[in-house]
């Protein structure tokens, strides 16, 4: 609770935003502890509130009968139900198994986690690193053996030396690297700790290959076959079982094995890897996983993100996940614009966890999101508050007392928070309810869940709450985390239903009221608390605005573009022509689209002079192909680094990013280049924007 101490006060309609403590949340980290109060009867329901019989009801007792009488504390209903006093609850917190292990989670396989890999091309993306990171000494050596047969044997030894040379000052590292020593680290981590899980790889670039468990043939997609999500789902779902039989305890070792072989190029074909990751992870029971690990925007076959047209697609995904019981997390990696307010869509459906990370800071993420496993699915919450009561910002609602979510999944660090008051004079008069009476109010949650056994479970917590109609004496009392979470939550949630503006003053007078009202600062420990949540609430108050100011130019540009469409097309050739000066060197925009798909197309050659022996055998356009690849990606990153560079001078700074891929989407392939230089791009702070958004609406602070 927000306070020991629930505040009835009238508020007038235009004080209905000012801050108090009437808030709460709810945890769901019990549900994943051992609990023993577990009554193996369905509950007794308000038969008109539907609130659960519980330790403060109470019951009269019918004489030569079984059957009790009692009043519903939060509606007042009188019930009359055939009880068994053994089923009296005498706890506060009481669950009810209402269903044993469902028949259909004891055929299936143990809960599985399923890496979805981008080795698209940027992944080649090098990243200046201090320290050593933790990667696997042999990694040139199998580099080195991929690659002689095609290296002049007499130019063999120099290479070598070259490639040793290179892993031992590891001053820089690809991005693919980074992702490759991570998830080794984190199967060796559940080989030890959880050997009966089963783990999975998808990759993805401009083709998909569903390794599984790593004990069959891949399976390969390509082509037009990556437009088509039921053949995709047909032909994994037909090898499935085959492909996620084995435990990490058994496959591990090949699975470290195949990641070790990953090369990247190509675009990202992101959608299609999803689908399939998805049925692998059918296989396994609920509570499996799948981690996304990607740099990009997906921009090849279903759910591509170049125009705007795909965001659907993402949420319908989500949708099926959750129903499984499979949460999505998501990885990206700082450096290229991702999309992640589309890609958000699938996590957030998932309850998964969205990420932005440094590539040699990927390990710990990656442990984080393993550990923080579901703990319950299809999970159904209520909240009933007295009938005095009503719950603020709340949309939807069919009775103002009663709050009902479907949540999905849940795992331990799942927080919801809510804000109630009391109902308006004229309610209260229609209910016949003098407050005055109300020394204490009840609240009840009821969960609604299937837990890791596969049982059908509903948890019930009751309390009741003192009440006081003076806000001192509630402030005084105040649990100011509980509001800390509240804060950083609802500002997030409206943020993210694009109420920016909202978001920014609910923020402020919220962060204002906790920081400096005298009552909720008269105690030490509120005092410290709130000055720590001051630095988290700067980084989101923060967010907030860049997101505000995005929204407002982005309508600015809309405004702009309508008047002006006609003109459009002639002022992009206009830049054009303006950021080539000399007019030699690759820049591409629209009109010459095809050319920026092949960025090796116009590289190799220079790569080849810069680079080493490799390309001796360049005369044979086969074996150029297979050469080129692990260096070709850099000299492209240099030329894309150099191209962005000029379109962000002639034209990103003038319009926010996003808004100008939404209104031009030829603009947005730009960015799924590999681009070392990308950092500061407006696209990329957006995404670490959201990221933030997501994060605090999490309340993982
Ligand atoms: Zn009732």
């Amino acid at each position: 609770m927000g306070s020991g101490k629930a505040y009835l006060k009238q508020r007038s309609s235009d004080q209905k935003n000012d801050p108090d403590t009437n808030i709460f949340t709810i945890k769901f980290s019990d549900l994943a502890q051992e609990f023993n109060n577990t009554i193996h009867v369905d509950p007794y329901y308000c038969s008109n509130c539907r609130a659960i019989l519980n330790k403060y009801s109470k019951l009269n007792f019918i004489e030569n009968s079984s059957e009790v009488r009692y009043v519903c504390e939060f509606c007042e209903n009188v019930n009359k139900v055939k009880i068994d006093k053994k089923n009296i609850p005498q706890n506060d917190e009481i669950q009810y198994l209402i269903q044993s292990e469902i028949e259909e989670n004891k055929i299936k396989n143990e809960k599985s986690v399923i890496f979805c890999i981008d080795v698209s091309g940027s992944m080649s993306t090098t990243t200046k690193i201090s320290g050593k990171v933790g990667c696997n000494s042999e990694n040139y050596l199998q580099e080195y053996e991929m690659l002689k047969e095609f290296i002049d044997p007499k130019d063999r030894p120099h290479y070598l030396k070259k490639l040793q040379q290179k892993q031992k000052n590891v001053s820089h590292i690809s991005r693919k690297q980074c992702v490759i020593t991570a998830i080794e680290q984190q199967i060796k981590m559940l080989q030890e700790k959880n050997p009966e899980k089963v783990v999975g790889l998808v990759t993805f670039n401009n083709e998909i290959v569903v390794y599984g468990d790593g004990s069959q043939q891949p399976i390969v997609l390509s082509g037009e076959q990556l437009h088509k999500e039921e053949e995709i789902k047909r032909i994994i779902n037909q090898n499935s079982k085959q492909m996620m039989q084995n435990s990490i305890e058994k496959q591990g070792d090949t699975i470290i094995k195949r990641f070790q072989q990953l090369r990247e190029d190509g675009q990202t074909a992101l959608g299609p890897a999803l689908v399939s990751a998805l049925e692998l992870a059918k296989v396994g029971k609920p509570g499996s996983m799948i981690i996304i690990c990607t740099d990009g925007l997906a921009n090849l076959g279903l759910g591509s993100l170049d125009g705007d047209s795909n965001r659907n697609f993402y949420e319908e995904l989500g949708q099926q996940a959750a129903e499984k019981g499979i949460i999505i997390s998501l990885v990206t990696i700082k450096g290229e614009g991702c999309k992640i307010d589309t890609l958000g869509q699938l996590v957030e459906k998932t309850n998964g966890s969205i990420t932005r990370v440094a590539p040699e800071k990927i390990g710990q993420d990656f442990e984080n999101i393993i550990n923080d496993a579901v703990i319950g699915t299809q999970v159904e919450l209520e909240v009933t508050l007295h009938k005095a009561l009503q719950f603020r910002g709340e949309d939807n609602l069919q009775q103002q007392n009663i709050i009902k979510r479907y949540i999905g999944n849940i795992t331990r660090t799942t927080v919801l928070s809510f804000e109630y008051q009391l109902k308006s004079i004229e309610e209260l008069g229609k209910l016949n309810i003098n407050i005055n009476q109300l020394k204490s109010i009840p609240f009840q949650i009821k969960v609604t869940y299937i837990n890791l056994k596969g049982q059908k479970l509903i948890r019930v917590f009751t309390t009741l709450v003192q009440t006081t109609q003076n806000i001192d004496e509630a402030e005084k009392e105040a649990q100011v985390d509980v509001i800390h979470v509240r804060i950083a939550q609802k500002s997030a949630q409206l943020a993210k239903q694009g109420n920016y503006q909202e978001a920014c003053i609910y923020n402020q007078n919220w962060d204002q009221y906790v920081q400096s009202n005298q009552h909720i600062n008269s105690n030490h420990i509120n005092q410290q608390k709130n000055h720590k949540y001051s630095k988290h609430n700067a980084k989101l108050s923060i967010a907030l605005k860049n997101q505000e100011a995005r929204c407002q130019l982005s309508q600015q540009f809309k405004e702009t573009s309508n008047e002006k469409q006609n003109d459009n097309d002639k002022s992009i050739n206009l830049n054009k022509q303006q950021s080539t000066p000399g007019g030699e060197d690759t820049l591409i925009f629209p009109s010459s689209k095809q050319n920026i798909k092949n960025p090796q197309s116009t590289s190799i050659k220079t790569t080849q002079e810069k680079e080493n022996s490799i390309q001796k055998n360049n005369d044979n356009p086969e074996v150029n192909k297979e050469t080129t690849r692990p260096t070709d990606s850099i000299s492209s990153s240099q030329i894309w680094s150099f191209q962005n560079k000029k379109i962000n001078e002639n034209q990103m700074t003038k319009y926010d990013s996003n808004s100008f891929t939404k209104q031009e989407s030829d603009f947005s392939i730009i960015k799924d280049k590999p681009n070392s230089n990308s950092e500061s791009s407006n696209e990329s702070d957006e995404d670490q924007d959201f990221t933030t958004l997501f994060f605090y609406g999490k309340a993982t602070f």
